[in-house]
Order: C-alpha cells, then sequence, then structure tokens
C-alpha cells in the first residue's frame, strides 16, 4: 500500500535565542547570559512534529546510519518516513549556513526536504529572540526571508509527475495539506482554493494571530487549529465578539459559540488550545446533520520547563492521528493534548517535540 502523505506548506526559520537578565535600554549594550542558535518556524516544527510521531526516535536513529552508510544513493521515500506517512515539506530557505543547517536538520527528523527551494538571491528566514529572565518575557524580532518567496502555482503541491520543476518523490496528491500564516496570506488562500478544487483536506493553522482572513478560506477548511489569542482575533473581524464574550474566553459555553461560527462559514473540525487549561474542540456533518463537541483538560505535566512550540507539535499530532491512525476527531484530540503537554516540558521550539513512542496512547506507524 502507497504510503499516506502529509505536505506542510510553510515557513523555515532559524531561531537566534540570547538569554538576558533584563532587556537592554536604547542606546545600552549589556552582555547576555547565553546564547544558542535552532531551527524553527512554524511550518518547519509542525513537519518535525508530524514526522517525529509517526515513527521511534530508535528506527529513525537506525534509517539515519543506514543512509550515511550508502551515501552515494539518495534516499528512498521508505527511508524518509516510515512505510505509512510520508511527510513533505514545501518552503523556501537561503543557499547559507542557515539553510543548509534547517534541510540537514529536518531530514536527520525523517522530513522530504526535495520540494523546499534553496534560492540563491534570499537569506534564511530568522527569528531573533530576546528572553528575558527576571519576567520570562520574550521580545521577538521575524525576518521572512527566503519565507516571502513562497508562491503558490497549482503545481506547488500535486504530485511531481506534473510538475516539471520538481524531483520529488511524491507520486500521488497529498491525503493532508497543513499551513500555517508565516509565509505570505496570497499564497495560503490560493492553495486553500486549489485544493478544495482538487478535493484535497486542508489544516489550517492561523498562527501567527492575523486581524482578518477572506472568508471564503474558512469553507476550504477541514481542520482549523488555532490558540485563544488567534481565536479571538478572527472571531473579532467576524464582528460577534462581544465584550462579555472576551471575558468568558476558554470556558466551554464560549468556545462552543465560537465553534458555530466557523462551522457555519464551512470549516468541518474546529479546535481551540487552550494552553495550560487544554483543549475546545467540536466537529460537524452537515450532510448527515449531527456534531460534538467538548473540553478536554489538559494533561498532568510534571513540570512546565517551556510552552514553545506546544501549539506546533499539538498540530503535528492531530494530523498523525488522522491521517496515519484513521483516528475521530476527539480521539486525535485527545493525543494531541498528551503530546502538547509533553512538549511543554523540555526546553525549546524543535527538539522538544517527543517522538511517537514517547507519548503512547496510540500505535506508532500504524495504520
Ligand atoms: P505556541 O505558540 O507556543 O506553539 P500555542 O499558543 O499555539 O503555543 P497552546 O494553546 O499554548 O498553543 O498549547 C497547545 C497545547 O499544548 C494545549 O492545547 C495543550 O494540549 C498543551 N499545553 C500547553 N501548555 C500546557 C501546560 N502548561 N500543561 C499541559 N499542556 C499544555
Amino acid at each position: 500500500m502507497p504510503p499516506k502523505t502529509i505536505q506542510i506548506i510553510g515557513s523555515l526559520n532559524i531561531d537566534l535565542i540570547t538569554r538576558t537578565p533584563r532587556h537592554p535600554n536604547p542606546g545600552e549594550t549589556l552582555t547576555a547570559t547565553s546564547f544558542t542558535y535552532g531551527p524553527g518556524g512554524k511550518g518547519a516544527n509542525q513537519a518535525v512534529a508530524c514526522a517525529r510521531l509517526s515513527r521511534s526516535k530508535n528506527n529513525q536513529q537506525q534509517q539515519q546510519q543506514q543512509q550515511q552508510q550508502q551515501q552515494a544513493a539518495p534516499p528512498s521515500t521508505s527511508s524518509l518516513s516510515t512505510p505509512n506517512i510520508h511527510i513533505d515539506m514545501i518552503g523556501a530557505v537561503g543557499n547559507d549556513f542557515f539553510g543548509h543547517h534547517l534541510l540537514d536538520e529536518l531530514k536527520a527528523n525523517g522530513v522530504d526536504t526535495t520540494r523546499v527551494q534553496q534560492t540563491d538571491g534570499e537569506k534564511t528566514g530568522t527569528a531573533v529572540v530576546i528572553v528575558e529572565e527576571d519576567s520570562g518575557e520574550n521580545r521577538i524580532l521575524i525576518t521572512p526571508g527566503a519565507n516571502a518567496s513562497v508562491v503558490s502555482p497549482p503545481s506547488l503541491f500535486l504530485p511531481s509527475s506534473s510538475s516539471s520543476s520538481s524531483s520529488s518523490s511524491m507520486t500521488s496528491l497529498p491525503d493532508l495539506i497543513i499551513l500555517q500564516l508565516e509565509i505570505p496570506l496570497a499564497t495560503v488562500v490560493n492553495i486553500i482554493a486549489t485544493a478544495r478544487e482538487s478535493c484535497i483536506d486542508v489544516l489550517l493553522n492561523p498562527a501567527p494571530a492575523v486581524g482578518d482572513l477572506p472568508r471564503d478560506v474558512y469553507k476550504g477548511l477541514k481542520h482549523l487549529i488555532m490558540n485563544e489569542t488567534e481565536a479571538g482575533l478572527l472571531m473579532g473581524a467576524l464582528g460577534s465578539e462581544t465584550a462579555e464574550a472576551e471575558e468568558e474566553k476558554g470556558s466551554p459555553k464560549n468556545a462552543q459559540d465560537i465553534c458555530e461560527r466557523f462551522h457555519a462559514l464551512g470549516v468541518t473540525n474546529v479546535i481551540i488550545t487552550l494552553g495550560a487549561k487544554g483543549v475546545y474542540y467540536s466537529f460537524r456533518n452537515e450532510a448527515e446533520g449531527w456534531g460534538e463537541g467538548g473540553h478536554v483538560p489538559a494533561a498532568e505535566v510534571e513540570t512546565v520547563v517551556d510552552t514553545t512550540a506546544a501549539g506546533d507539535a499539538f498540530v503535528g499530532a492531530y494530523a498523525v492521528a488522522v491521517v496515519g491512525h484513521g483516528a475521530g476527531v476527539a480521539e486525535a484530540v485527545r493525543w494531541a493534548n498528551r503530546v502538547g503537554a509533553r512538549t511543554v516540558e523540555k526546553e525549546g521550539a524543535m527538539g522538544a517535540i517527543p517522538w511517537g513512542d514517547e507519548v503512547g496512547g496510540l500505535p506508532v506507524g500504524g495504520g
């Protein structure tokens, strides 16, 4: 049986993280406590989450060793992901040190990067993060760089046989496309419209938060996964959020009301992540006239170390559960909720995302 394919179309960034006792004042120079850099970007994080959560850590390490021993030959599809799920990343990086580093990291995690463009004239996207240790407050500056050059001809996500510019090993349409908002909005809108015409399921994670989305976008979405801030902003743009509702944010009644608005616009499955309060989900089967929704409290966490990328890990886990395991929305949400909790127990973004066998609850690589 051919592998299922999850295609992530989105950003790839390098996070440059400086920790300091306090933020410098204008004109002031301070000595920082530490500096680290690492791969990130919502697209890349979610691709790695899909890859890690659909396999076990040991299997991936063995496959990597085998690849290194046969370096002359390009890696085959089966060596890049589990037999059941192929993880295909589409995006752009510069032909620079950061770009090479990102591609190496994604490949090491089992993501197919064949269709990540490496552009000579562009710099790889960066996120400069200054963490104030005393308050825990972050200041972040994103430079999109090559991410801004991701455009969307219809062939972007179609099989390689119909795309003259691609040498990807993909041979069929993806089972799911995952999008976020760190590449140009026009690209995202265009991809959703084209996917709808081609009957391809789309999962949109509308992050970072934006004020508004064209209404037509919603009817092309099978899954909408957002946090409370993102939900609030989108609802505000839809013109129904009252001050009273804002106060109740996160309460099940209000969450269901919000979900209903998105269902009415055409979204089948609406999921609102609530951080330490867990998650609210709602799905609708319009044709059969039934639906279900509910609140899932957060899974227990030993110590919350760093919440970065919890949302990205949640998205990846949900996608793997639905596409790879055929899970229903409620089951996928419960598993993703556990994955989100495991992610906040570790420091960092991509590196904190667990592997499938580190979470339990769903068979890794099962169908
Ligand atoms: P980020 O932007 O940092 O990736 P987010 O704001 O998109 O995160 P959150 O709602 O903060 O996403 O978290 C996603 C999910 O991770 C939550 O729905 C929950 O399942 C899990 N999670 C987050 N924080 C905690 C926590 N403190 N304890 C347990 N689970 C958590």
